[in-house]
């Protein structure tokens, strides 16, 4: 793995740090383009690529030109080309070995999910707490003691976690990350954690979007008067 790689994502245009928000409709982009490539689309401009996702062409110009010039006069982009691009921005042009901590329910459907590899990613390593656990294969991945993290995490070149125990041992199990050199933790238990400043931490909760999406389509429906 080329480690010079893993870098956060850095504006071209000025020294400042990109907007995450601007990241995050990066990843969008990326979707969109692998799907546009699906489809047999060879090229692609602004305007069709921010159209499926509710974005207007000048915010996918503007979005891209944090990393540079991308395009080409009268035929947009290149839909192959702009993937790579943005595969390199991400940092995900290379896979990522990352380490599963909980194999219950979430973490064996998460070793179960295929997707994973196509975007960069590939579960190297699965730890639980749980001795019925420890020593079995799940998906072609061995599930170890923690006791053995420090050793397996170095042995893979391991920097993301995913973190999937319930929400009272997260803290515990995040701070064991961080101990052997983890520098990113993805957490779905429902609990904040704290982490150094050195190491990323992105929450995902399902919980929340469902909030979200009840409150949107409660806003939908007429008042009732
Ligand atoms: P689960 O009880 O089936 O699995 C938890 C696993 O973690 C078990 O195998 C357990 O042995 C292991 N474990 C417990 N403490 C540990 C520790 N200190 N170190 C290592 N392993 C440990 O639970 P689940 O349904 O798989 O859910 C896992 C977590 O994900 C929970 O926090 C749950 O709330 C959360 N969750 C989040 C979402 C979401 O949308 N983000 C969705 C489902 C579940």
């Amino acid at each position: 793995m080329d480690e010079s790689k893993h870098r956060p994502p850095k504006s071209k245009a000025s020294s400042s740090p990109v907007p995450k928000a601007v990241v995050s409709r990066l990843s969008l982009y990326l979707r969109e383009l692998q799907h546009h490539v699906r489809e047999g689309q060879e090229t692609t401009n602004s305007g069709q690529l921010g159209a499926q996702l509710g974005f207007t062409d000048a915010q996918v110009r503007k979005d891209l030109a944090y990393f540079g010039q991308f395009g080409y006069p009268g035929i947009g982009y290149r839909c192959d080309e702009l993937i790579k691009k943005i595969r390199i921005i991400l940092g995900t042009d290379v896979q990522w070995p990352v380490a599963l901590i909980g194999v219950g329910n979430l973490g064996r459907a998460l070793l179960g999910y295929k997707g994973f590899r196509h975007q960069g990613f590939r579960i190297a390593a699965a730890f639980d707490a749980n001795p019925k656990m420890i020593g079995r294969t799940i998906e072609e991945v061995a599930v170890s003691d923690l006791a053995n993290l420090s050793e397996i995490v170095q042995t893979h070149n391991i920097k993301l976690g995913l973190l999937a125990v319930p929400a009272e041992a997260a803290q515990t199990a995040a701070d064991q990350l961080v101990a052997v050199g983890i520098e990113g933790i993805l957490n779905f238990a429902p609990v904040t954690i704290s982490l150094p400043e050195h190491v990323s931490q992105v929450g995902i909760d399902l919980a929340i979007e469902l909030e979200q999406l009840s409150f949107a389509v409660l806003k939908q429906r007429p008042a009732a008067d």
